[in-house]
């Protein structure tokens, strides 16, 4: 392939990805409105838990349904970019959405009882005082966070072990399109081997891998332009969007010539108390240390924790899906 033919094929496949990474947030976006509007109908001065409970079918509805869609454009997503890149095809087997993700949370928990969260908050920021209409209003985006995650999460979840499963793929780079904050947007173009985890704080989107692949004859093909990277989206946005991303200080700091990485960094000194252990395990599943505990019921339960565990070995991967149920053949799909 020609250096001039490659670069066209980047183009192509930058917007593939791009208009990927928006179809995603607008499914996401839409399963929580559709939740929320459901959540609108809670009167907070009556018995908060019964109505929920007449609801919590259709709000489980609503997101198992942006789940699947999500998931299967992530599967679509996957086929197109390596089609448009014009890689030989594979018979890699690939996830089985209805299985492994849809009506289920990647924490490993009943989707049902996540989604119940929010109005357990609300009752107990009531039992310790708050006024019941300022206590819905605050676990309500509380919802909003957790419709947004676990739609995100599972289309997220079957493009990194599609990745995984995927011989002709050596990894990804992230692409991250404004607006983001500045804990994705310094990841900007990153590479990750084809085995780690999509880093992700809860709601963050517009994220997404570009998968690299390595064809025999061509060497490496694929991945974000190299013209994606943190530096140069910090540039291309205007002085007030500095600051909403980077604050006041960073964003000055990035005008007076100082790079993205260092700034991020010191905006968002590490937690203590967290383990070294921790750190690695939130690592390999893309999540932040501090969804450890949350997650810890996912442990061979979710397709999270399937693929943190065994994407370093896409044999074992394969067993250990294929055990549970949740593989199928490519041209099943
Ligand atoms: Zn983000």
């Amino acid at each position: 392939m020609r250096a001039e033919e490659r670069r066209r094929v980047g183009l192509a496949t930058v917007a593939l990805s791009q208009r990927y990474a928006a179809s995603q947030v607008s499914v996401a976006a839409q399963a929580a409105a559709l939740v929320l509007l459901l959540w609108e109908q809670i009167n907070p001065f009556a018995s908060i838990r019964a109505q929920w409970e007449a609801i919590n079918d259709q709000a489980h509805s609503a997101v198992a349904e942006a789940q699947r869609d999500a998931a299967l454009m992530a599967l679509a997503y996957l086929q197109a970019h390596a089609d448009a890149c014009g890689v030989p095809d594979s018979d890699a087997p690939v996830v089985d959405v209805e299985a492994a993700v849809v009506g289920r949370s990647q924490t490993g928990k009943p989707l049902t009882d996540v989604l119940r969260t929010a109005q357990v908050q609300a009752r107990s920021l009531i039992w310790g005082g708050m006024a019941p209409d300022q206590a819905w209003q605050r676990a309500r985006s509380t919802l909003e966070t957790t419709v947004r995650t676990e739609v995100a999460d599972a289309a997220r979840e079957v493009l990194n072990t599609g990745v995984s499963l995927d011989d002709r793929i050596t990894g990804y780079e992230r692409l991250v399109t404004l607006p983001a904050c500045d804990k994705c947007l310094v990841l900007a173009g990153r590479f990750y081997r084809y085995s780690d985890g999509f880093e992700r704080h809860p709601a963050c989107s517009g994220c997404v891998h570009v998968p690299t692949y390595h064809v025999p004859g061509w060497g490496v093909i694929g991945g974000t332009p190299s013209d994606h990277t943190p530096d140069a989206l910090a540039t291309s946005l205007n002085p007030a969007e500095r600051r909403e991303v980077f604050g006041p200080e960073g964003a000055e700091a990035i005008e007076n010539g100082a790079s993205v990485s260092p700034v991020v960094q010191g905006r968002h000194a590490p937690p203590r108390r967290i383990s070294r252990a921790d750190k690695a395990t939130a690592k390999r599943l893309g999540i932040e240390p501090g969804e450890i505990n949350a997650n810890e019921e996912g442990k061979g339960r979710s397709l999270r924790w399937i693929r943190a565990r065994y994407a370093h070995n896409p044999t074992v991967l394969r067993e250990e899906l294929a055990r549970h149920g949740w593989l199928t053949e490519a041209a099943d799909v």
